[in-house]
């Protein structure tokens, strides 16, 4: 990328003051302060329904959105027969960079599979959200589509997603419409085919 030289703003003697700098922020407040003031007045006399009476939601009674493919809480998929679709491969709990997975491994009495995980705890209040473990997971048996955002607490302990409540937990409904994700093979990653 080629470097771009900007030229340092010389300050006038006027400009030291700060003085018009600090009207024109009051002139900008006191602008969406008026305007607010109009249109919240507006529609005390039921004018301009149209337009919202403040550009802030009035959490929690109204709610935003949640985006379809926004990282919310993590869910555990489940095979046919309730169990865990998780294999304990440790993929998720290596790439964690908030190192905040914690599987103890067990031998599946299922001779199919290897390992299923005995535990499977998410100490959610050190997640940073990023999605590695469901990138990372070679069997899709990790998601963030619930479509939960809201994970205050009111003590610490309470901030471990163990697997029993991750497998309770459902796709939200956004999700749900959109469908499974589109798994890219490995060896089509990075544009390498074949
Ligand atoms: S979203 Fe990122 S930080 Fe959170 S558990 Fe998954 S890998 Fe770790
Ligand atoms: S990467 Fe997937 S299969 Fe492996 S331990 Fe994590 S959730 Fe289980």
């Amino acid at each position: 990328m080629k470097e771009k030289n900007v030229k340092r703003m010389e300050l006038g003697r006027l400009d030291r003051l700060y003085l018009i700098e600090v009207v024109k922020g009051l002139g900008i407040t006191g602008g969406h302060f008026f305007k607010n003031l109009f249109v919240h007045t507006a529609h005390l006399f039921g004018l301009m329904k149209d337009r919202p009476a403040s550009v802030t939601i009035q959490y929690p009674e109204q709610r935003r959105t949640i985006p379809v493919g926004y990282r919310g809480r993590h869910r555990l998929l489940l095979r046919e027969d309730g169990s865990p679709k998780c294999v304990a491969c440790m993929m998720c709990p290596t790439i964690c960079p908030a190192q905040c997975i914690h599987i103890r491994a067990g031998e599946s009495p299922n001779p199919a599979i290897e390992k299923y995980p005995v535990s499977f705890d998410i100490v959610v209040d050190r997640c940073v959200m990023c999605g590695f473990c469901v990138e990372a997971c070679p069997v899709d048996a990790i998601r963030m589509d619930t479509g939960i955002v809201e994970m205050a607490q009111y003590d610490r302990k309470d901030f471990v997603d163990t697997r029993d409540f991750m497998m309770s937990q459902k796709p939200s409904e956004e999700e749900k419409k959109k469908g499974p994700p589109e798994r890219i093979p490995p060896n089509e990653l990075n544009g390498k085919k074949g």
